[in-house]
């Protein structure tokens, strides 16, 4: 168990949340103006851009596949997302996470309509409190659909983990740092497949049956999130075409 207390004898975690809790969130797609495609998130105090370019003529050119698109994705955390100056420099951390969310977003993307071209994926985190590669990996997948680009379905992601010897939904960075587990996972809910299963820490294998169907269920939530994100943004830009 951790040094520090992380859930009182009220049930009640660091942030005042409960158990199956997620953190406040907030999604806005279409952020950016030069980007083909664009999505903000904030999730308790992560905020989170990802930015979609594409699909553009590969480069460099060997890199080309003569039958489909292929994905590149950066990671990257801003210098000023973190308690103290980060290097700019992308880190093993951050190279690790940029495979692992393309990875996870491979699978929706229709690459084979897009032969020999890229699609570029940028998620930058402006600031960063636990569970960064998942809200990555929601607005990424936010901003491939903004883009237009056609997609299998949409990619949502969520961890849920150990703290104080209980299940918890969306670790902040407290919980993930004292904590005794963390597994973040994302679901396309319409292939009704996972694209990520990870685990940091030690549990159970019932603990971790339940972690995972606990992170579904906050990627289920999430989902209804990014749909509502999605039309909202759609039904601004109809107001705008009808005002003109
Ligand atoms: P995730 O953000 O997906 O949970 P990790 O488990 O690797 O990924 O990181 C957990 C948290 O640790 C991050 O969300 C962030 O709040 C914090 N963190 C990561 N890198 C740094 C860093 N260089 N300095 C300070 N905090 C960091």
């Amino acid at each position: 168990m951790g040094k520090t207390r992380l859930i009182d004898e009220n049930g009640l975690r660091s942030d005042g949340r409960r158990a199956d809790e997620l953190r406040p969130i907030k999604i806005e797609v279409g952020t950016l103006e030069n980007a083909n495609g664009s999505a903000y998130i904030e999730q308790g105090k992560c905020k989170i851009l990802a930015a979609v370019y594409g699909p553009h003529e590969a480069h460099p050119r060997h890199l080309t596949q003569p039958d489909r698109a292929i994905l590149r994705c950066r990671y990257h955390m801003a210098p000023f997302s973190v308690p103290e100056r980060k290097s700019p420099a992308p880190s093993r951390r951050e190279i690790e996470l940029s495979k692992v969310i393309r990875e996870s977003l491979e699978p929706v993307v229709m690459t084979e309509l897009f032969p020999r071209t890229m699609i570029d994926i940028f998620i930058e985190v402006l600031q960063a409190d636990g569970g960064t590669r998942c809200v990555g990996l929601t607005a990424a997948s936010l901003a491939l659909a903004d883009a237009g680009i056609p997609l299998r379905g949409l990619v949502c992601a969520c961890a849920a983990g150990k703290v104080d010897g209980q299940i918890v939904l969306d670790l902040n960075d407290l919980e993930d740092k004292e904590g005794e587990a963390d597994c973040p996972i994302a679901f396309i809910p319409q292939l009704n497949v996972f694209s990520l299963l990870q685990m940091d820490g030690l549990m159970l294998a019932e603990e971790y049956e339940k972690a995972v169907n606990l992170a579904l269920e906050g990627c289920r939530r999430i989902y209804e999130m990014q749909i509502e994100a999605i039309k909202k943004k759609y039904r601004e830009a109809k107001a705008e075409d009808n005002n003109q």
